[in-house]
């Protein structure tokens, strides 16, 4: 049933993550309001993070809040957790997985993307993601797993392919997920072993451009790559990648690197149920939107974050990160409270850069604020600072800066669990096998 029909405007929210969540705690405050937030898992996922679960330092609920436990004390915030399938724009009404649907005076559509393959989908099943809890310990357990594999193999060849993380995309993610896992592979973990040297533990990370980290400057892109292969990350780039195969990856120019785990970090698309709006997208399939962050035709469909292309005054986009997120939720209750009182609404949305940073391993990271650029352990520390700052709540920031506090000190993250057994992981390994085999 829709909440209190023709009494207060009800505002449908799609997404519960940076955006979704920035727009709904602002428009809880209202009495005038019902707010509807959708989202499709049952937790506010903390993404900037994700890869110190996939490399064991931090675990799921250090990041991860479920939506219910954060709304729960603002009665005009009803939580669902569903799939929203499909927007009708002109009868206000969205279509969710499970047969519900729900009439709207007002839907923000906050959902996201998704990891994109550049139109080769087949890579998917042969690469590891991260844009999820399970995409992360996926790659916990792949890496791991593979290292207790190569302990036990007597067949050269086969532990080096074992003994080998490629990652794909020298962005943030990219550096950031090579950083930490030299870190743990190399360092924390170079005497557990007694038949394999992990230090012989190849982490190669591929970028198709001249340099890693693109929007920073040279001389912090230089700093970051020295960095990552003073850890021991062979950094390729100009490295396209032509195909990749089970446990395969072939480059341009003929170059194979066989390994056992392939880790795609390479780009990103909108979401299904933002290209069906029936309005323009980009071509990462983000929605072009009005400077009010409206849609053209439907002044009560706003998209933000992620799924919405914001183009700025300069003619660059607005980029795809957590404050431009937080600050389009903002943005957009705002608008919603001032058209409902009939109040002068403002015309458009205007990004502010607080500025840019990237961990590469522990102790180091590179923070550019509006120019003011710092490099190492300074900048590390700034890192750390503002990542507490935005977790969700005090048990997230405490959990996660005595998690931190104790790896530092320990000079050893976290538990480095996976959840298979020994006979689940051979009898899964055979039947890819075969897979592969039958498909080849
Ligand atoms: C590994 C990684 C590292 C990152 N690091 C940084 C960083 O260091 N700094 C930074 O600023 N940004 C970083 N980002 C980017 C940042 O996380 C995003 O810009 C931000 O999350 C965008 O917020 P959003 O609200 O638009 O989307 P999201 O936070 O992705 O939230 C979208 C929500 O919508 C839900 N959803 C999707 N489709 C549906 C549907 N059909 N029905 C219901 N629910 C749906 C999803 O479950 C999700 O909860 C990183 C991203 C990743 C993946």
């Amino acid at each position: 049933m829709n909440p209190e029909p023709h009494t207060k405007k009800h505002i449908v929210i799609i997404g519960a993550g940076f955006g979704g969540m920035a727009c709904a705690f602002r428009l809880a405050r209202l009495s005038n309001v019902a707010v509807t937030l959708v989202d499709k898992r049952n937790h506010h996922l903390f993404q900037p993070l994700l890869y110190q679960v996939a490399t064991s330092t931090l675990t799921a609920p250090d990041i991860a809040r479920s939506v219910r436990s954060i709304f729960k004390t603002h009665q005009n915030v009803d939580v669902r957790f569903d799939e929203a399938k499909r927007i009708h724009r002109h009868s206000k009404r969205v279509e969710f997985s499970s047969g519900y649907s729900l009439e709207y005076d007002y839907l923000v559509l906050a959902t996201g993307v998704r990891t994109s393959f550049f139109g080769n989908d087949h890579w998917q099943k042969h690469t590891l993601q991260l844009k999820s809890l399970s995409e992360a310990f996926e790659i916990r357990k792949s890496v791991l797993k593979n290292l207790e594999l190569a302990d036990q193999s007597s067949h050269e060849e086969e532990r080096n392919k074992l003994a080998t993380v490629v990652i794909v995309g020298g962005g943030p993610t990219g550096v950031e997920l090579a950083g930490a896992f030299s870190d743990l592979i190399k360092r924390t973990m170079r005497n557990s072993f007694r038949n394999f040297d992990a230090r012989t533990q190849r982490i190669v990370l591929l970028e198709g451009m001249p340099d890693l980290l693109t929007p920073f400057s040279e001389e912090q892109r230089l700093y970051a790559k020295r960095h990552l292969e003073g850890l021991g990350v062979e950094v390729k780039t100009n490295s396209f990648v032509e195909d990749i195969q089970p446990e395969e990856v072939h480059l341009q120019g003929g170059e194979v690197i066989h390994s056992g785990a392939i880790i795609w970090a390479a780009g990103v698309e909108g979401m299904n149920i933002a290209k069906k709006l029936d309005v323009p997208v980009s071509r990462a399939n983000k929605v072009l939107v009005n400077p009010n962050l409206t849609i053209p035709g439907s002044p009560e469909l706003y998209v933000i974050g992620d799924a919405a292309a914001i183009n700025q005054e300069d003619g660059s986009s607005v980029p795809g990160v957590a404050p431009a997120a937080v600050q389009g939720g903002e943005f957009v209750a705002d608008h919603i409270r001032k058209s409902i009182l009939g109040h002068p609404v403002p015309e458009k949305f205007n990004y502010a850069d607080k500025g840019k940073m990237a961990v590469i391993g522990k102790g180091a990271a590179i923070v550019d604020i509006k120019g003011r650029r710092v490099e190492g352990w300074f900048g590390w520390l700034i890192w750390l600072f503002v990542h507490l700052i935005f977790l969700v709540d005090f048990r997230s920031k405490l959990a996660v800066l005595i998690n931190w506090f104790w790896s530092y000190v320990q000079n050893s993250p976290g538990s480095r669990v996976f959840t298979s057994t020994s006979s689940e992981i051979s009898v899964a390994e055979k039947a890819s096998s075969e897979r592969d085999h039958e498909s080849s």
